[in-house]
């Protein structure tokens, strides 16, 4: 070989070993151009349940684990203390997943993804109940309380946040809390349990002006959550508890707690009962990047996911749900050969991710979340269930 031909060789060689050294490093990304993501066609989701011959729940619990995916699933399940002990995530009937979408592609917030998963409509960041042309779509509170659902939520985040706010009212600003204060007191709710956040700030009221929308509707708890004392079992009762007061199992009260009492209360009403539940927790931890924080959160989530299956498992009738909005964080737990097998924890971004999310669900009716590929086939589903409902008096079969 010529001296230069050698010469351009070693030089080509030299580029790419550095063009791949840089990589490596900086790790650069590889663009997926949108032209291309498509890897979750949707499918027709209304034929599969026309269909179908499962069986009808009288009940619907519905639990949103805010920014969780299949990384937090998977420290969940490796963190369990004993090879032996029986997994909450094992004892659900329907292991799936749903790719979360707004309407511009993979990525999605809090709002769009409730919305779509609560209405069937997929929307724009930001939109609670609205869809891409502004117009309001019928929430699921109001068509579960005109068909004689009793309706209930309970998160540990604020009552107004994004995924209780999109069950039940209408707005493309997510920050006027009075706004959807006001939406919730004037909705169909029959009860309603979480946080109060930011009192005084921006647009959200004083916390006299917040308790006294909340009376227009609501009988207020106080915070010995003594449900025996309720003098008007009819009437909608709430319970609001300061900032951050339930976040995990160390709380007083904590999620598995408040989840429990709801389910106390709306199972002793004379109507079936969809009650929303929301952990906050996933989200708040991971944007962070906090990982004990992740830790805490998960133990709660197992802990109240716990308390509904044994509801679900005694009652017989009752269909839960357990589901995610979006990752948030892009956690991968790793390890290195030579720290083998401690594992660390890796963050990609302080951001919601393109990941696809869990979806579970245990009871009747939870077959026919096995054909779900979208968040919005969820929404689909759930209206049907609910509507479906009015003219059964007993469970049959979907006609
Ligand atoms: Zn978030």
């Amino acid at each position: 070989m010529k001296a230069w031909k050698k010469t351009s060789l070693l030089t080509t060689l030299i580029i790419l070993v550095i063009l791949f050294s840089l990589k490596s490093i900086f790790k650069i990304s590889i663009d997926i151009p949108s032209s291309e993501i498509e890897f979750s066609p949707g499918t027709e989701i209304q034929n599969s349940i026309s269909s179908s011959s499962a069986v009808l729940p009288e009940n619907i619990i519905f639990f949103v684990a805010d920014g969780f995916g299949f990384s937090h699933l998977s420290l969940a399940m490796m963190t369990l203390q004993s090879e032996n002990k029986t997994s909450v995530w094992n004892a659900f009937d329907i292991k799936g997943w749903h790719d979360a979408r707004s309407v511009y592609g993979p990525l999605t917030d809090s709002e769009a993804s409730a919305t779509a998963m609560f209405t069937g409509t997929s929307t724009n960041f930001g939109h609670i109940g609205i869809d891409i042309n502004g117009d309001k779509l019928e929430s699921l509170c109001a068509i579960a309380s005109e068909n004689q659902f009793s309706t209930g939520i309970v998160t540990d985040s604020y009552i107004w946040d994004g995924t209780p706010a999109a069950f039940a009212t209408h707005t493309t600003n997510e920050d006027n809390a009075r706004d959807i204060l006001q939406q919730l007191a004037a909705s169909q709710l029959d009860l309603l349990i979480g946080e109060l956040e930011d009192l005084g700030e921006d647009e959200v009221p004083e916390e006299d002006e917040t308790l006294e929308i909340l009376r227009t509707r609501f009988q207020l708890l106080d915070q010995s959550l003594s449900i025996k004392s309720i003098q008007d079992k009819t009437k909608p009762i709430a319970a609001v508890f300061d900032e951050d007061q339930v976040q995990n199992l160390d709380s007083s009260p904590n999620l598995p707690q408040l989840t429990d009492i709801a389910l106390q209360h709306l199972s002793q009403l004379e109507s079936p009962f969809f009650l929303l539940v929301e952990c906050e927790e996933m989200d708040a931890a991971s944007h962070e990047n906090n990982s004990k924080r992740v830790f805490k959160g998960l133990k709660s989530i197992e802990k109240t996911i716990a308390g509904i299956q044994q509801f679900v498992e005694q009652d017989e009738k009752t269909l839960f749900i357990f589901t995610s909005d979006h990752e948030t964080g892009g956690l991968a737990a790793i390890s290195d050969f030579d720290e083998y097998p401690n594992l660390r924890l890796k963050w990609a971004t302080e951001d919601h991710t393109a990941e696809v999310v869990p979806l579970f669900a245990k009871g009747p009716g939870a077959e026919l979340f096995s054909e779900v590929t979208r968040n919005r086939d969820i929404g689909v589903i759930i209206k049907y269930l609910v509507q479906a409902e009015r003219d059964s008096e007993e469970q049959e079969p979907f006609q």
